[in-house]
């Protein structure tokens, strides 16, 4: 299991995500987002929107998601 926040996936808090790979901390980070998005969360709608201009660009977001995934893979597994 290894550990990244709510930030490190493009949000707005410092929630911890736990999980083995990275498509599933993305889901759950995802998960959280649409929850915080529902609340009405400023911070959170901020965040997103900044997402969905980034989604725009299908090579930005890529680049984007790429770039998360080698962070999660550089991280060192939870003790
Ligand atoms: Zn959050």
């Amino acid at each position: 299991m290894k550990t990244m926040t709510c930030k490190q996936l493009g949000g707005a808090c410092d929630k911890e995500f736990h999980a083995g790979t990275f498509e599933e901390i993305a889901g759950m980070s995802k998960k959280h987002g649409m929850e915080m998005f529902q609340a009405g969360d400023a911070d959170h709608l901020k965040a997103m929107n900044e997402m969905m201009e980034l989604m725009k660009s299908p090579d930005s977001m890529n680049e984007w998601f790429e770039n998360k995934r080698k962070e999660f893979n550089t991280l060192p597994e939870d003790k």
